[in-house]
């Protein structure tokens, strides 16, 4: 299994970088790549786990853009996560999800629930350690007004709900740049979550490199058409799992969804041609 979707406690997983590895080797996963959303501070734990474990460890990334007042989620593979300028775009990315953490405890509080927000942006205060949605979902399961993390965003954190705070972020258009700047293959992240494809096209155009075409949320449909759409336009295929560790709300589960090997095998063939 080659599973290229995968989250820590770096941001929003609910296993180290460690524990990942070891749940990922015993789903029967023989290459991984974690990708934290707006991070790369779990990539070194997860590449001596990996390493270790004998494991193919690919550095990996999901980085947030918007576009059209939406989030859009953006891979990045094969890139230096040591680069400086990496890390600088990637501390603002940081910066700005607190804030939006911080204007969302303020609407609840408004709408009035109650949530320590303090007490959460201190427990994500760790170095390159990014906070989102789901943590504020965490404590509001604490505080008694959701049973669950699906319930939380249901409730109060997606689109039209009194906690609701849109994103402010850069274009998919600069995301891509700058994964490219350090060397990155791209890949645009579960676009039949999305069913935009018209953006899709549009990121094409800023010069994609790859679809996310296997994830635990398309359908048999969704990967016909994307392997379509990257086929049209002679794109590389991506995938994995997106799973964000035990408990943690998501449907994404290890050892069901990965990347075919022969995919795999012209992603990495591109990378290597590059560096
Ligand atoms: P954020 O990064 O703050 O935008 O939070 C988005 C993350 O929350 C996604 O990457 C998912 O991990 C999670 N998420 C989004 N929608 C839901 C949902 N309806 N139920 C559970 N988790 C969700
Ligand atoms: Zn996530
Ligand atoms: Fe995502
Ligand atoms: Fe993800």
């Amino acid at each position: 299994m080659i599973d290229l979707h995968l989250h820590t406690t770096a941001s929003d997983g609910r296993s180290t970088p460690a524990d990942l590895v070891a749940e990922a080797k015993a789903a029967g996963c023989r290459t991984i790549a974690v990708t934290d959303h707006d991070t790369v501070a779990g990539l070194a734990e997860a590449a001596a786990a990996a390493a270790a474990a004998g494991l193919t460890f690919i550095p990996g990334i999901e980085v947030t853009a918007v576009a059209d007042g939406r989030d859009i989620h953006i891979l990045g593979y094969f890139f230096d996560p040591s680069d400086r300028s990496l890390d600088e775009f990637l501390t603002i990315q940081r910066e700005r999800r607190r804030e939006r953490i911080a204007g969302i405890a303020e609407r609840l509080r408004r709408a009035g629930v109650v949530i320590d927000a303090d007490r959460l942006l201190a427990d994500y205060s760790g170095a390159g350690r990014s906070i989102g949605r789901p943590a504020v979902a965490q404590a509001l399961i604490a505080g008694g007004y959701a049973t669950d993390v699906s319930d939380a965003f249901e409730r109060y954190l997606v689109e039209g709900k009194p906690g609701y705070l849109p994103r402010v972020g850069p274009e998919p258009r600069e995301v891509i740049a700058r994964l490219h700047a350090v060397k990155g293959l791209v890949s645009v992240a579960h676009p039949g979550k999305m069913r935009r494809d018209y953006l899709v096209e549009a990121m094409i155009a800023d010069g994609l490199d790859a679809i996310e075409v296997y994830h635990s949320d398309h359908t048999i449909i969704d990967v016909v058409r994307y392997q379509t759409m990257a086929d049209a336009h002679g794109l590389l295929v991506t995938g994995g799992s997106d799973y964000h560790g035990p408990n943690s709300g998501r449907d994404g589960t290890l050892g069901l969804v990965g990347l075919p090997p022969a995919a795999f095998a012209r992603l990495a063939e591109r990378a290597a041609g590059r560096s």
